[in-house]
């Protein structure tokens, strides 16, 4: 270790660790390195909770012009109104046919061919 130079990840600075397994030059590097790379996981999770949240929205428009019964839409509607497949809080399976059920928190549904079969899960209150 004596007279070793190690670059710090952060600063980009060369220094002389004073301990084996010392990475960064100095608290303050070690520390706002964590906090970037929190801040941009925290950025990166926003942007699929944002799509989430939007998928929502799209299904609830779709289910409230409906009464909030089950309805079929066509994909083409629910892009419109800016949702993006794949962004889903859960899945599951019928348990009538086995066919997945994709869904974003209450609102769920099944995809037929460019058909959507939504429908509103009620809340389990027990
Ligand atoms: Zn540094």
């Amino acid at each position: 270790m004596k007279n070793e130079e190690r670059l710090c990840p952060y600063c980009q600075e060369t220094f002389q660790p004073s301990r084996k397994n010392q990475i960064y030059c100095s608290y303050e590097c070690q520390y706002s390195h964590y906090n970037e790379r929190k801040a941009l996981r925290r950025e990166e999770a926003q942007k699929t909770i944002n799509k989430i949240l939007k998928n929502w929205e799209a299904l609830y428009s779709v289910m409230s012009k409906n009464q909030l019964n089950d309805c079929t839409v066509d994909e083409a509607v629910l892009l419109k109104k800016g949702f993006t497949p794949g962004y889903i809080t859960h899945m599951g399976a019928d348990p009538a046919d086995q066919s997945k059920i994709y869904c974003i928190c209450e609102f769920c549904y099944k995809i037929n061919g460019r058909k959507y079969n939504i429908s509103k899960v009620e809340k389990d209150e027990s």
